[in-house]
């Protein structure tokens, strides 16, 4: 099976081919067709498994597709560390290279000028980190009324790591009405509760 057999669009197909990907893995076999069906999705995948991919492929595909874009964050990917949060950014400007697309990444343990200044000229999707999320929340940098799809990166480090209040504070404030991507290597009962409470109707992967 080939990407080209995914209903992928030729902006994401072209940005694939360039990355040098021929073949999806199991888990974007599996979840890329779902969250294009617009699905809340509870995955089961470790690191190194393409996962990033398997999420941030069809939300900007959906994204792409919206003719008539609103000012303002309609995509939020939270992960556990900075290392991972800037991954994930270049995986998305890899995979929307050939949209017009906006996304930055914010974490904490720098100067957040630079981070501010790139929120303000405009970001659709932004890869955080739950800390500093907060401080530009609280600052007024970032605004999540317009906010269609949260994934939440490895959750059982989210947990680990003591995040956890972040977590439920930044939930509160996001609209209601969105699509969710929850993932996690492992799935202990604390992080099933929170699965539970952030999505509807989920399908499950698991690779
Ligand atoms: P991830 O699990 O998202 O951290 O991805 C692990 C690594 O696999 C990253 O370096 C990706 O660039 C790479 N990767 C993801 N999907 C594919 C694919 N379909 N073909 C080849 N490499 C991939």
């Amino acid at each position: 099976m080939a990407f080209k057999n995914l209903n992928l669009i030729d902006p994401i197909l072209k940005a694939l081919a360039l990355e040098g990907y021929t073949t999806p893995t199991p888990i974007q076999k599996q979840a890329i067709p779902l969250i294009l069906e617009k699905r809340d999705l509870l995955g089961c995948a470790q690191t190194g498994t393409g996962k990033t991919a398997a999420f941030s492929i069809p939300m900007i595909q959906l994204l792409h597709e919206q003719k008539k874009q609103r000012f303002g964050i309609k995509a939020l990917i939270l992960t556990p560390t900075r290392e991972l949060a800037i991954q994930i950014d270049e995986s998305l400007a890899a995979y929307s290279k050939f949209t017009s697309l906006r996304h930055t990444v914010i974490f904490g343990g720098v100067n957040q000028n630079p981070q501010t200044a790139a929120l303000k000229r405009g970001v659709d999707i932004l890869v955080a980190t739950p800390g500093r999320l907060l401080d530009l929340i609280n600052q007024k940098f970032v605004d999540l009324r317009q906010l269609q799809f949260f994934v939440l990166d490895e959750a059982d480090r989210m947990l680990d790591m003591g995040f956890i209040h972040d977590i439920k504070k930044i939930i509160a404030l996001l609209p209601a009405k969105r699509q969710t991507l929850f993932f996690s290597a492992t799935m202990p009962p604390e992080i099933q509760v929170l699965a539970d409470r952030l999505l509807t109707n989920p399908a499950k992967v698991e690779v």
